[in-house]
């Protein structure tokens, strides 16, 4: 089995990748399915404690869907959330596409 850490670093390239190829004009359809996957993901996730935590923050920032800048830029303030609970350094937001989409540029 994974543990939470291997888990957790799976879960979220899984998660960026996911934000960063997600339309850039999404149908309302589309929009509205994300949303759901999302509170679904946060039912499901498979460490109770963080599931538990998640769900709460999605319900104080809801899943931003509207296109692929902004659903990027909420999946990154939702890893930072853990990533201050957990006392870890602030990821830099602004290059969330660099870092799971285009590769970096230095
Ligand atoms: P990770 O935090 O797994 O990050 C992997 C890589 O993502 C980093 O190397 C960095 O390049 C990049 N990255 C970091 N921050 C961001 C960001 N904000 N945006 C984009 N990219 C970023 N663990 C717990 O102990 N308690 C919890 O309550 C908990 N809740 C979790 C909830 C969810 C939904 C998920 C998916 C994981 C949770 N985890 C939790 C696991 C935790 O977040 C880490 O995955 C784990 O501690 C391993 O950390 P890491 O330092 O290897 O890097």
């Amino acid at each position: 089995p994974l543990d939470k850490d291997e888990l957790g670093r799976n879960t979220w390239g899984f998660l960026h990748t996911m934000a960063a190829y997600y339309p850039d004009n999404p149908s309302k359809n589309e929009q509205e399915d994300m949303k759901k996957m999302m509170h679904i993901f946060s039912k499901f996730y498979p460490c109770e404690y963080c599931a538990e935590d998640f769900q709460q923050s999605i319900k104080r920032d809801e899943p931003d869907t509207r296109n692929q800048y902004s659903f990027s830029q909420w999946m990154c303030r939702m890893h930072n959330e853990v990533n201050v609970k957990l006392g870890k350094a602030k990821f830099d937001c602004s290059r969330v596409n660099e870092r799971w989409r285009d590769g970096w540029n230095d």
